[in-house]
């Protein structure tokens, strides 16, 4: 195998095979090595197996990091058109789903089988099953560095050591989420052995677990989904909320879990756009012999109404609206369109779909993501303290910060 290359990539995820093919374009001779026994594996759980792979708006706003400007150059060198151009390009079936999300129609295959054709036709060399035992910087020529990459090729019959020697080195290994999909701190490690800050980590877009009652209704709910209007920190999702075994999941728990700090409060709006006081205290005036579950069934799944009634109003379950106090059913109004749970943990990296923090952006050059103090040295990806909403956004950050890499790596 030849042994020096214009480009070592290390991790063939969804920003690493981006950021080789855009450099195989340029003529550039690329290496990609994978840890694990197949390439992008994210890349094929994604969107239930449909991968959402884009969304078409794509803003700032959509992402948390310490440096809310960073990624705005990355997003808009490469833009959401330009992804869906090369996904045309490739004849993949694509469909737009709510808030502007694409997903294929067929399978996230198409996603992966798409970027690893691209690499393959541009002559890049993707290696699985490699240890990445260390990174040396060399030395620098004029601004030219060169790194020596020690890796450790493992096949079924043997493990071989070999030294590789790169111009550029493109960290993508991704972040801590799901291990048995590759998630791993080998970018943070390598991070740190250059002297780079990290923004401190923890898992994200991940559904709550609790600890008190809610745990016992969550698990008699099981499998209930409900559109909510959630809030934590300032920040709220319109989205549906889904009861598990363990506690609360659904689009609007993993958007809010990105906001959500251990110890913090979520607030649930059971009925988002309806004033429940208002609502209530207009029945009881016009229909006063009926009780409350008869008007919340027709909003609420009954079996939650039910739960809601055991726990917030219980003497009054079978009260008619007239018997009911003008305080007690504002007390109840309240309670549905802000229902204050405090969630006792998350799920953790086991389920989590990202890692928020990471690489700290502000000794990244935010145009090329090449580390400000060691030319040369790229980081790219989810390893980056960049992390988007649900929705398209973290694959778009993948895609983006993988070709400004590419571009000049
Ligand atoms: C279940 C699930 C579903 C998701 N669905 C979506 C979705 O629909 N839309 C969306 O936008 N985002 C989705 N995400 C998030 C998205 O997958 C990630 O944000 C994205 O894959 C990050 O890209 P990356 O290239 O930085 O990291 P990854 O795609 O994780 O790639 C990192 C690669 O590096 C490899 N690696 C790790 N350590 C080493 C090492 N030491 N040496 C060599 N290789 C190494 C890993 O094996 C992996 O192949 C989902 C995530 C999960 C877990």
């Amino acid at each position: 195998m030849l042994k020096e290359f214009d480009i070592i990539v290390l991790g063939a995820g969804a920003a690493g095979l981006m950021a080789a093919l855009t450099a195989a374009q340029r003529n550039k001779t690329v290496l990609v090595l994978e840890k694990s026994n197949k390439a992008g594996k994210k890349i094929l759980m994604s969107g239930g197996g449909r991968s959402n792979f884009t969304n078409l708006y794509v803003e700032a706003e959509n992402f948390l990091s310490k440096n809310p400007h960073f990624c705005k150059s990355a997003l808009k060198r490469y833009t959401p058109d330009d992804f869906i151009t090369m996904v045309q390009k490739h004849g993949i079936d694509y469909e737009e789903k709510k808030h502007n999300q694409l997903f294929c129609i067929n399978s996230s295959k198409d996603i992966l089988n798409m970027l690893i054709d691209e690499c393959t036709q541009l002559g890049v060399q993707i290696h699985m099953d490699v240890e990445t035992e260390k990174v040396v910087k060399k030395h620098e020529e004029g601004n030219e560095s060169h790194y020596s990459v020690t890796s450790i090729f493992n096949s079924k019959v043997s493990s071989n050591k070999t030294q590789l020697e790169c111009k550029s080195l493109i960290v993508a290994t991704g972040a801590l989420s799901i291990p048995t999909l590759g998630g791993s701190g080998f970018g943070y490690e390598l991070a740190k052995e250059f002297q780079l800050p990290l923004v401190p980590r923890r898992a994200s877009l991940v559904p709550f677990m609790f600890s008190d009652e809610i745990k016992d209704l969550c698990e008699r709910l099981t499998g209930l989904s409900a559109p909510v209007d959630i809030t934590s920190n300032g920040m709220h999702f319109l989205e549906s909320m889904l009861f598990t075994h363990r506690g609360l999941s659904g689009p609007a728990i993993l958007q809010i879990s990105n906001y959500w700090n251990p110890g913090d409060e979520i607030i649930i709006n059971l009925l988002p756009g309806i004033n429940a006081q208002e609502l209530l205290l207009t029945r009881k005036v016009k229909e006063p012999k009926t009780t409350i579950k008869k008007h919340l069934n027709e909003l609420l799944p009954k079996a939650l109404v039910l739960e809601l009634e055991g726990m917030c109003w219980p003497k009054y379950k079978n009260y008619m609206l007239a018997e009911i106090s003008k305080e007690k059913i504002e007390y109840i109004g309240n309670f549905l369109n802000a229902w204050h749970l405090k969630p006792a943990a998350t799920e953790g990296y086991r389920t989590a779909e990202v890692t928020l923090g990471g690489v700290d952006t502000d000794v990244i050059n935010s145009r090329t993501m090449e580390t400000k103090d060691h030319s040369g040295l790229f980081f790219i990806g989810e390893v980056l303290d960049v992390t988007g909403h649900l929705g398209g956004y973290n694959f778009q950050w993948a895609w983006a910060s993988g070709y400004s890499a590419g571009l000049v790596a």
